[in-house]
C-alpha cells in the first residue's frame, strides 16, 4: 500500500511531499528513494541480486522431473511422435543429471548426448522444441541453420548460434553453458553433392566443420549480439562442453537413401522375409546414421548427434486432434477469444472433419488447419463484437460458404 499524505519515511526521516512514494508497512512507512539505495546495496554485496533472474535457471536434485513426468507435459501440447517424445524427455533428464554430478571427484564422468529429429516440415518438430523449453530449468534458445555460412562469406558465422543463448540466460556466461540450444533445419548443412570441390560449398560442409566444435565441446569466442563477427568487436568465451544440442531436419528425399539401404540389405530368403514385414508407408521410423551420410552429413557430426530419433506422418486421426486436443489447441483459443466478448463459440463434429479433409486438399498438414480456420471464423470476428450476440454456432454450411469465398487464395498455395 502506498501513502500520499501525510506520514514520513522511517529510514530518512524524509517527509510525504519530498518524496514520490510512501510505502506503508506494519508499523511505518517507507520511500522509493531508501528502497532504490537498497536495492543497489544489496547487488553490491550479493552480485547479480537481479530479483527477476535469480531463480529462473536454478536446479536442485529434488526437483529433478523424471523422464515419464517430462513426456506427460509434452503430452499436454503435443500428438503423438511417441518416439520422438521419448527420446527428448530422456536426453533432457540426463543432461539435468549430468549438470548435478560433482566436478572434482573421480567418479565416471557423463558425457552429453546431443539430438537429432527428422521428420517433414509441420509434424512437430519445432512445437516439441518450444514445448519443452517450456518445462526447462535451463536457458533454450532456437536457432535456424539456414543463414549459417563459412567464414567471409554472407551470412551469419557458426558462433552466432550461442549469442541467442547468451541473450537468453540474461548475458550470464555460467547459465548459458548450461542450456540447451534447437537448431533447426539442420539438414540444410548438408553438404551439396559428392565431390566438395567442384563449386564453392559456403553454407555445406565447411558449415559442419564449424558446427563440429560446437558440438564436440570447446571454447568459442561468441559475438555478443550474433550476427558475422568483426575485428574490433567484443567476444564472450562460451565453454560448449555442458551445452546440449538438439537438432531438427526435414531431410526431404531421405526415405529414397532409406530404402536403397533396405534393399541392398535384402539379401537371401529369411531376409526377404524381413523386408515383407517393413511398413513401406513410413520409411522413417527405419532411419540409421548411414542414412544422415548418404544425405550429406559428415560422419563427425553424425558422431556427435549420437541420439538419433524421427517424427511420423501426421495422418488424418491425429489433425483432427490437433485442432481441439493439445491444452492450447486452436479450437480452445478461438473459443477463448470469443468468450472474451462473451460470445460462446460451438462447432459441430462435421465442420472440424471439414477443416481436416480441406487441410489434406490443399496438402497444407498441421499448419494448414490455423489459417482454414481463420478464414471460416473471420467474418465472425469482425462482425460480431459490439452486437450483443450471446452465440455463435458454426455448421457445416456456414464453414463451407466462408471457405469457397476464399477458395481462390487456397488453390494458389
Ligand atoms: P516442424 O518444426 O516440424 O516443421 P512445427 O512444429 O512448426 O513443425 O508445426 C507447425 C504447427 O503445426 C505447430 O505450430 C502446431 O500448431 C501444429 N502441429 C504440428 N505437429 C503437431 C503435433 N504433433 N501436435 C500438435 N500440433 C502440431
Amino acid at each position: 500500500m502506498t501513502k500520499r499524505n501525510g506520514g514520513y519515511c522511517n529510514l530518512c526521516g524524509r517527509s510525504q511531499s519530498e518524496v514520490n512514494i510512501l510505502m506503508q508497512g506494519i508499523n511505518g512507512y517507507i520511500c522509493d528513494g531508501c528502497i532504490n539505495q537498497a536495492y543497489q546495496m544489496l547487488n553490491e554485496i550479493v552480485p547479480n541480486t537481479d530479483i527477476k533472474n535469480k531463480k529462473k535457471f536454478s536446479l536442485s536434485k529434488n526437483e529433478l522431473p523424471n523422464p515419464k513426468e517430462i513426456k506427460n507435459f509434452l503430452d499436454q501440447y503435443v500428438i503423438g511422435q511417441e518416439a520422438a517424445k521419448r527420446y527428448l524427455s530422456v536426453s533432457v533428464y540426463n543432461h539435468y543429471k549430468r549438470l548435478l554430478q560433482k566436478k572434482d571427484t573421480n567418479d565416471v564422468e557423463i558425457e552429453k548426448s546431443n539430438i537429432i529429429m527428422v521428420g517433414s516440415t509441420g509434424t512437430g518438430k519445432t512445437l516439441l522444441a518450444k514445448t519443452i523449453a517450456r518445462f526447462l530449468k535451463v536457458p533454450f534458445a532456437i536457432v535456424d541453420a539456414t543463414v549459417l555460412t563459412e567464414a567471409g562469406y554472407v551470412g551469419e558465422d557458426i558462433e552466432s548460434i550461442l549469442s541467442r543463448l547468451l541473450q537468453v540466460a540474461d548475458y550470464k556466461v555460467e547459465e548459458a553453458e548450461r542450456g540447451i540450444v534447437f537448431i533447426d533445419e539442420i539438414d540444410k548443412i548438408a553438404r551439396k553433392g559428392d565431390n566438395p570441390s567442384i563449386t564453392r560449398d559456403v553454407s555445406g560442409e565447411g558449415v559442419q566443420q564449424g558446427l563440429l566444435k560446437l558440438l564436440e565441446g570447446s571454447v568459442v569466442n561468441v559475438p555478443p549480439q550474433g550476427g558475422r563477427k568483426h575485428p574490433e568487436q567484443k567476444y564472450i568465451a562460451v565453454d560448449t562442453k555442458n551445452i546440449l544440442f538438439i537438432c531438427g531436419g526435414a531431410f526431404d528425399g531421405i526415405e529414397k537413401k532409406i530404402a536403397q539401404r533396405l534393399n541392398t540389405q535384402v539379401v537371401g530368403y529369411a531376409a526377404a522375409e524381413n523386408y515383407k514385414k517393413i511398413n513401406t508407408g513410413n520409411l522413417l521410423q527405419y532411419i540409421a546414421p548411414q542414412d544422415l551420410k548418404s544425405f550429406g552429413l559428415i560422419p563427425e557430426i553424425i558422431g556427435r548427434l549420437p541420439i538419433l530419433t524421427y517424427l511420423e506422418p501426421l495422418d488424418r486421426n491425429a489433425l483432427r486432434n490437433i485442432l481441439t486436443e493439445p491444452k492450447n489447441s486452436i479450437i480452445k483459443q478461438y473459443m477463448k477469444m470469443f468468450a472474451m466478448d462473451n460470445i460462446q463459440l460451438n462447432i459441430d463434429e462435421a465442420t472440424l472433419e471439414y477443416i481436416v479433409d480441406k487441410a489434406i486438399e490443399f496438402k497444407l498438414g498441421a499448419r494448414g488447419l490455423r489459417s482454414i480456420t481463420e478464414d471460416i471464423m473471420i467474418d465472425a470476428m469482425f462482425e460480431l463484437p459490439g452486437t450483443g450476440q450471446k452465440t455463435l454456432h458454426i455448421d457445416l454450411d456456414y464453414a463451407k460458404e466462408k471457405i469457397e469465398k476464399s477458395e481462390s487464395k487456397h488453390s494458389v498455395a
